[in-house]
């Protein structure tokens, strides 16, 4: 895919949804990064159900300490690698009040080196809550970078640099949402809906589905 057509993809899926927004409810950065490492391998919906009780009693380091790994299982148990999770926000809510004072930091490496938190949460952190231009490719992106030639890559880390040189300046913050939210409900896995993606004139990909399947 060339340059201009990256770009005009990028820009029909801007124009589609001016002010995207991440589908996961957080109401600090410490709830977005709670929030967003809850999401590996799961839903957002069902990390919504999760925390809408979790975060009401512990919505801080300091409370998710009080609360403890039991009790925060009590709330996540329904969610996938819920024993793993509860043990890394404990963890994790350690690592944030022994190091920084409570705070999330709005640094890379600070993030990677807590528990649970890979790239891609560092990424997410650091673009929703920082405001950073930060491109989290999870498994919707990954996809959808290949298929259309927009970033091929042959890791998430090669796809998200060829994104981050591929997507326009000014569109580069809100487009880790446009390209989740497409590749979630537009370009799926299964069966890509092209019959009404506002992309598909700049897309590569050779088996677009242009007719919605019989009922
Ligand atoms: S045309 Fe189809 S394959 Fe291409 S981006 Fe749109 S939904 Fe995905």
């Amino acid at each position: 895919m060339s340059a201009a057509q990256a770009e005009r993809f990028i820009r029909a899926l801007a124009a589609a949804n001016p002010k995207p927004e991440t589908e996961l409810r957080f109401t600090s950065p410490y709830t977005l990064l709670a929030a967003v490492m809850l999401s590996a391998q799961t839903t957002d919906v069902a990390v919504n159900k999760a925390t809408a009780t979790l975060f009401q009693v512990a919505d801080s380091p300091a409370a998710m300490m009080a609360l403890g790994e039991e009790g925060v299982a009590e709330h996540i148990r329904r969610i996938g690698l819920w024993k793993a999770k509860a043990r890394n926000l404990i963890t994790l809510s350690q690592q944030l009040l022994d190091r920084h004072g409570g705070e999330v930091p709005a640094d890379r490496a600070a993030l990677e080196a807590l528990a649970g938190v890979g790239r891609k949460t560092a990424n997410v952190v650091l673009n929703v809550a920082f405001g950073e231009e930060a491109m989290a490719v999870d498994t919707h992106i990954f996809r959808l970078g290949n298929r259309t030639g927009l970033a091929p890559g042959k890791t998430p880390r090669e796809v998200e640099e060829g994104l981050m040189k591929r997507v326009p300046p000014d569109l580069l913050r809100d487009s880790h949402h446009w390209l989740i939210l497409h590749g979630r409900y537009i370009c799926k896995a299964r069966l890509p809906e092209c019959w009404h993606c506002v992309a598909r004139t700049e897309c590569n990909y050779a088996d677009k589905v242009l007719w919605p399947p019989p009922r």
